[in-house]
């Protein structure tokens, strides 16, 4: 049934669509190279840095777990879940070489049980609903694949 579904990003520009290899687009200051997340073009968010144009960059597909926790009830709108809801995992996931925090889902069928701070995660992209015509595409951290990072 799926195959008849066009596939679309629940939000436009924040990820590439490679479905094997999926990367996040952040934007990097011209300046002093701060990254930031979700990408915008303006506005450096460093204060010591007067810089209004900020480019956008893809960010690493790896990060170590910040933080995380677990959405037991369905966000409100605009938020679109699945129905019937299933409670999923949600991780701040911390993107070394650029010294940023993403927050994001968890792969379906992690939960937060499942997690632990420090752990390695990587970038995929699941379905996040369907209507009709659409298969609504989201990122979300998934555990790392062992040696995966390093084949990057
Ligand atoms: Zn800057």
């Amino acid at each position: 049934m799926s195959e008849t579904l066009s596939r679309v990003p629940i939000i436009d520009g924040w990820f590439t669509d490679d479905i094997d290899a999926p990367t996040l687009i952040g934007a990097k200051c011209s300046q002093c190279g701060t990254f930031v997340f979700p990408p915008r073009s303006s506005d450096c968010p460093n204060p010591n840095c007067d810089s209004i144009t900020l480019d956008p960059t893809p960010l690493s597909r790896f990060g170590r777990i910040w933080s995380y926790t677990e959405n037991c009830y369905a966000p409100p709108l605009p938020y679109v879940a699945a129905e019937p809801y299933e409670p999923y995992a949600l991780a701040a996931v911390e993107l070394a070489a650029e010294g940023l925090v993403v927050l994001g889902r968890v792969a379906t069928g992690v939960r937060a049980v499942d997690l632990k701070v420090g752990m390695e995660m990587q970038l995929e992209l699941d379905v996040s609903h369907r209507d009709a015509d659409h298969e609504y595409m989201v990122y979300v951290w998934a555990p790392a694949t062992p040696g995966s990072e390093a084949a990057q």
